[in-house]
């Protein structure tokens, strides 16, 4: 199952990282997401600048064009041809006229206008055959004629018509020397300038139209049939070359329009927010996989950046647990960065000192104890011969104290024994046979040396051995120590009237020996430290009982020397079960 510590620097570091990249990459997500979105409004907007701008000069194009054709001017000063009488150059006028409305098809009518309003020469278009029409008029009173007059060209306002829209054209005719001596006007069919819109295409559903100074439809480039169709309420909206949004028959679209120079007509290109959008999202899309894309790869960049942090950490806290646990083990040299290193480096330094400090404790308690040996078994000695009634009699209270003192140093004695014993296991010259031996020798013994301390509780041990004689491979004195050990504590650590049972259980090519009880148990949280030096779980019921806690780290010793293993299992208030196993010896 995952744990998680909330207080681990791991937990922390990943929150960090995830919250670090995450807020980075939301941040630059978001802003770019802003940008693009921003951008891509640019581009619909330029799109639609560029195809206002190229179709209104298509359109101008055409009119320029006729305007061109139209302004004639002749090649003389005008004191020159004052006094030719009109008749001579009527003639040409006629030709000219004649050739203009031949060349525009869109030309429905053609006039020249002398000074005074009256037309003089005029052709028409009806159904497709040029004629000179008889019916002349004056149009002096037209503002248009007198503005050309004044040597200016003057377009008209878009006349609708069954036809089509058309315009009237305005241009003076001058001399070389700019004097004005009469005015053409043409009638202009706007068929050109909606084809010209009828061609703009604005991706698959967006649209351009054209509309005359007073907004009204001109042209559009998917709706053919249309008369008095106004669009104010769209150009009162927005400025020229401004994107916005708006409804148009009924649909959302983005619009933008350009006024004409020559005519303040406006072209108009309308973009269908779905469709246009499709453009925006498609960027969007891209940055939200590259915006994932780059978070998972900062997750698990930051997951390797984490172990490689925390790596030598928990390899420095494993082998601190180690030094604590009374394993003075150094780090062994690993890739780590100059920081690590260095602190690995000093670690190991403490570890060579500890080892060395614990060199000079083993060596003094083995000195000392050694030294203390001989006059603590002088002592009990001579205690025994006083207590023997050897040297003489003691009287009962004198006796009371001797026994005391008696069994205080045998306590001292075992002490000392048990010292000398760690010291030798530590410094390796602790000396164990491994040859075939009698278990049930060892064991009989050891209960049979234990019956006073089971009688004194009042507990019954019950030895169960083999049915067949088994032996194993290990040291039969050393083994015997092992089992007054185990079978004490199983009588030191159990109620009055317990119970100690001890049986064997054969495991593929071992014996394996079971010292059940039915006392104290230790508690869950000791367990584990139960097989180390001078360790004794404690507990209101072992307050009063005697020990040094060295016996069961000399029986691990001792059963590991004869290649065996010691375990147990312990409930508390329960009773425990201490094993060990043995090499069963081949039989010769
Ligand atoms: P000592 O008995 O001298 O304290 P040991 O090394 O023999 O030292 O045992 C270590 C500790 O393990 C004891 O102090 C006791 O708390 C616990 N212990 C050992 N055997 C038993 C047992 N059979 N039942 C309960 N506790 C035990």
């Amino acid at each position: 199952m995952l744990k998680i510590k909330l207080n681990s620097l791991k937990t922390k570091l990943y929150v960090y990282f995830t919250v670090l990249s995450l807020s980075s990459i939301l941040i630059l997500g978001s802003l770019s997401v802003y940008l693009s979105f921003k951008t891509s409004l640019n581009n619909i907007l330029s799109i639609q600048t560029n195809l206002n701008s190229l179709k209104t000069k298509e359109t101008e194009l055409v009119l320029t064009n006729l305007i061109e054709t139209l302004k004639i001017i002749i090649p003389q000063n005008y004191t020159e041809i004052a006094h030719i009488p009109f008749d001579q150059y009527k003639i040409n006028f006629i030709k000219i006229l004649n050739q203009i409305i031949s060349q525009f098809p869109n030309l429905l009518e053609i006039t020249y206008i002398d000074l005074n309003g009256q037309e003089i020469i005029k052709f028409i278009r009806d159904n497709n055959q040029i004629q000179e029409s008889l019916r002349l008029d004056n149009l002096s009173p037209l503002q248009l004629f007198q503005e050309a007059k004044k040597a200016r060209i003057k377009i008209s306002e878009v006349h609708y018509t069954l036809n089509g829209p058309l315009i009237e054209i305005f241009v003076p005719v001058q001399t070389k020397d700019n004097v004005v001596i009469a005015v053409l006007m043409a009638k202009f069919f706007l068929n050109d300038i909606i084809e010209i819109i009828k061609k703009s295409q604005l991706g698959s559903s967006g649209y351009t139209y054209l509309l005359d100074e007073n907004n009204y439809l001109i042209a559009h480039s998917q709706i053919n049939h249309h008369l008095n169709l106004n669009f104010s309420s769209v150009i009162n909206k927005t400025k020229p070359n401004n994107l916005i949004v708006y409804n148009n028959f009924g649909k959302k679209v983005y619009g933008s329009y350009l006024v004409f120079n020559l005519t303040n007509w406006k072209m108009v290109s309308e973009w269908p927010v779905n469709e246009a959008n499709q453009l925006i999202f498609r960027q969007i899309y891209l940055i939200i996989f590259v915006v994932i894309l780059v978070g998972i790869i900062s997750f698990f960049a930051s997951i390797i950046f984490i172990n490689y942090i925390i790596k030598p950490i928990n390899l420095i806290k494993e082998s601190a647990q180690n030094v604590g646990s009374g394993r003075f083990e150094k780090i062994k040299e690993t890739k780590a960065d100059e920081e690590i290193k260095i602190l690995i480096e000093e670690f190991n330094k403490m570890v060579d000192g500890l080892i060395q400090l614990q060199k000079l404790k083993d060596e003094f308690v083995f000195l000392a104890s050694h030294e203390l040996k001989a006059p603590v078994s002088a002592l009990k000695g001579y205690l025994t011969l006083i207590l023997d009634g050897t040297i003489g009699k003691i009287d009962e209270v004198a006796r009371e104290y001797l026994l005391k003192m008696k069994s205080s140093t045998e306590r001292l004695l075992q002490l000392v024994h048990d010292l000398l014993e760690i010291s030798r296991a530590e410094s390796g010259a602790l000396k164990v046979k491994t040859e075939p031996i009698n278990i049930e020798e060892a064991i009989k013994t050891a209960i049979e040396e234990l019956k006073p301390l089971a009688q004194e509780k009042n507990i019954e041990i019950k030895y169960q051995p083999l049915e067949k004689i088994t032996q194993v491979i290990g040291d039969l004195e050393r083994l015997k120590e092992v089992m007054i050990n185990f079978i004490s504590n199983a009588l030191k650590y159990n109620y009055e009237n317990g119970k100690v049972e001890i049986f064997h259980e054969i495991k593929n090519d071992e014996l394996i020996t079971h010292i059940k009880d039915t006392g104290f148990g230790i508690p869950k949280d000791q367990q584990e430290k139960i097989f180390q030096k001078f360790f004794r779980a404690q507990s209101k019921l072992t307050e009063n009982i005697q020990g040094t806690g060295l016996g069961l780290f000399i029986v691990k010793q001792l059963i590991e020397k004869m290649n065996g293993r010691v375990w147990f299992v312990s409930e508390e208030g329960q009773g425990s079960i201490f094993s060990f196993s043995l090499k069963i010896a081949k039989e010769a």
